[in-house]
């Protein structure tokens, strides 16, 4: 079955650079609701209008909104035939609950949950560097906050169903790469 795989990691973590290694070797769709979240921005949409603000604070956009955005893009062929990376998202328990009911919908299963594990510190340093645009000093520690205290409980979530593998996200992005792959089984 094509594969369905979560990628946690507080940003900064590395998770966008490897999504993109997994879909060039393999084909697998990269969906990224910051990135969506970004260009509905750019398009000035009602839902870009909605969540520009939220964004530029480091604050979490609405489960309500955020899940109907991905139950609609899941349902997409390109992913029902080649599966699905999913970054940034779940970021609530309220979302991985929804997650779930959605996979359990359409009758196929999360294949894991990967955690791309980088220390508080390092990813501050990393999204310093970053510069983009939200990415102010305060915004950053917002969202650093956010991940501890709504997205750090999925990783329990995901253990408990044991769906949850976690890789060291530290050294250079091959290594890392090496290790993803090996934890997949790919
Ligand atoms: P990201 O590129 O994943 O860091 O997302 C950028 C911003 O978009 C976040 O700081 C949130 O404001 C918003 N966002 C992206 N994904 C989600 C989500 N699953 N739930 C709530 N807000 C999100």
């Amino acid at each position: 079955m094509a594969p369905r795989i979560i990628v946690l990691g507080r940003q900064g973590a590395g998770k966008g650079t490897q999504c993109a290694r997994l879909v060039s070797e393999y084909g697998i769709v990269h969906v990224s609701t910051g990135d969506m979240l970004r260009a509905a921005v750019a398009a000035e949409t009602e839902l870009g209008k909605q969540a520009e603000a939220i964004m530029k604070s480091g604050g979490l956009v609405s489960d309500e909104i955020m899940n109907g955005i991905v139950a609609e893009r899941l349902a997409a062929d390109d992913i029902m035939a080649n599966g699905v990376l999913l970054d940034g998202y779940p970021r609530t328990t309220g979302q991985a609950e929804t997650l779930e009911a959605i996979l359990a919908d359409q009758g196929v299963e999360l294949t894991a949950a990967i955690n791309i594990d980088v220390p508080l510190e390092e990813v501050t340093a990393r999204m310093m560097e970053r510069g983009r645009d939200d990415d102010t000093d305060e915004a950053i520690a917002e969202r650093l906050r956010n991940y501890e205290e709504q997205t750090a409980p999925l990783l329990e979530f995901f253990a408990e169903r044991n769906k949850l593998v976690v890789i060291d996200g530290l050294g250079a992005e091959d290594e890392v790469f090496a290790r993803v792959q090996g934890a997949l089984g790919l």
